[in-house]
């Protein structure tokens, strides 16, 4: 992969590195009622449905926009107006579900624990026992913000237990992790064209249950947002009901392909876990400290304290970096200063093997020896 192209890799939570045919197949005019991009529509809403292993009970609905656009079209189309949240809340992304709760004046309450801590599923079942008008509970899949890896399965059989509906957001971990939209259950997952499933960004999409998305007419906000309104244009005509993001949903329907012939879920997530890994042990071996114990950690993106010594300055590390060709990213988390350095995107081993190599030259140059966090 290191020849394919000569623009910098991007080891970040996205956008992403993408192969050279994905972006190839952006090369192209389509007409939106063009009986060929129809066919491409069809073909990416049914594939993505089957990666979620929704079988015959799920339906995909596509929306322009970035993740977080999805994000809240799913909360505001399966939300009902006098509905409330619980949301589970370790990181940004659980916090912006918050935020957008805000905006549509839906109510909700949180369940918040610390970036490295992910929520405990027994205090989920006290919290939907001890308050009856919790209908509805989010949760976040792969935590972007540290990288750490929601236990979504145990949250999902206790909402179902209690018989509450779930709304998951996959954005990060979608096409890299395994999971089962039917059995876990959950009304509702969110994600996107630009993680791992490598495509160009632009649309989001959230994985339906058919009969849930039905009952949700008329709750909605927006209309842009409405997920429903989309769908049953979609059904009626196979169109998106304004603009389509044409050259987004080629180059996703090309990246869905390459996700294919790479052995779906399995072969991308493997492929994934041998870049966390060789990173990790690469990053031990030059002396820095990842914030999550291994057993807590997806194989997405990788955060790292950031080193004690004062030398060390992260604009300085970062520059040097771009520069050798690797972008990596800033942290965002209160519980302690940190940088994090992403696994996903079109990259392999071999291209982690030479962000280590120019990690390691950099802090040559920057003179830095130790890059330990301080001791607490
Ligand atoms: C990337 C991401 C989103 C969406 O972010 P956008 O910047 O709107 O694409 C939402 N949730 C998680 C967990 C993410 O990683």
């Amino acid at each position: 992969m290191t020849a394919e192209t000569h623009e910098p890799f991007l080891l970040t939570p996205g956008p992403l590195t993408t192969s050279a045919t994905t972006k190839q197949a952006m090369l192209r005019d389509w007409g939106s009622r063009d009986a060929a991009f129809i066919q491409i529509n069809r073909d990416v809403r049914n594939r993505l449905v089957e990666l979620a292993g929704g079988g015959d009970a799920f339906t995909c609905v596509p929306v322009q926009g970035s993740g977080t656009f999805a994000v809240e079209a799913m909360i505001a189309t399966f939300l009902p107006r006098d509905g409330k949240l619980l949301i589970l809340i370790n990181g940004a992304y659980g916090h912006r579900i918050a935020k957008i709760c805000d905006y549509l004046g839906r109510d909700y309450v949180i369940y918040e624990t610390t970036e490295d801590t992910p929520p405990d599923p027994s205090e989920v079942d006290s919290m939907l026992a001890n308050d009856v008008s919790i209908s509805h509970v989010a949760v976040i899949h792969c935590e972007t913000t540290s990288g750490i890896l929601n236990p979504v399965a145990e949250i999902a059989a206790v909402v179902a237990r209690r018989q509450r509906r779930l709304l998951v957001d996959s954005m990060s971990a979608f096409g890299a992790l395994e999971i089962d939209v039917a059995g876990l259950p959950c009304d509702a997952l969110a994600a996107s064209s630009n993680k791992c499933i490598e495509g160009a960004p632009g649309m989001g999409f959230v994985i339906c249950h058919t009969d849930a998305l039905v009952e949700t007419k008329g709750n909605a906000h927006s209309l842009s947002l409405d997920l429903e309104d989309q769908w049953n244009a979609m059904e009626k005509n196979a169109q998106w009901r304004f603009t389509p993001p044409t050259h987004v949903v080629a180059a996703f329907h090309q990246a869905l392909a390459e996700h294919a012939d790479e052995g779906g879920i399995a072969g991308r997530g493997r492929r994934y876990r041998r870049n966390c890994e060789v990173l990790v042990s690469g990053m031990r071996a030059l002396g820095f400290k990842p914030l999550l114990p291994d057993a807590l950690q997806a194989p997405i993106i990788v955060t790292f304290h950031m080193p004690a010594d004062p030398g060390f300055d992260f604009q300085i590390f970062y520059d040097r970096l771009a520069e050798k060709g690797y972008v990596i990213y800033p942290g965002k988390l209160t519980v302690a200063d940190s940088f994090r350095i992403g696994c996903i995107g079109r990259l392999d081993e071999q291209v982690m093997r030479g962000a280590l190599g120019a990690i390691g030259e950099t802090l040559e140059e920057m003179g830095i020896r130790e890059c330990g966090p301080a001791v607490a």
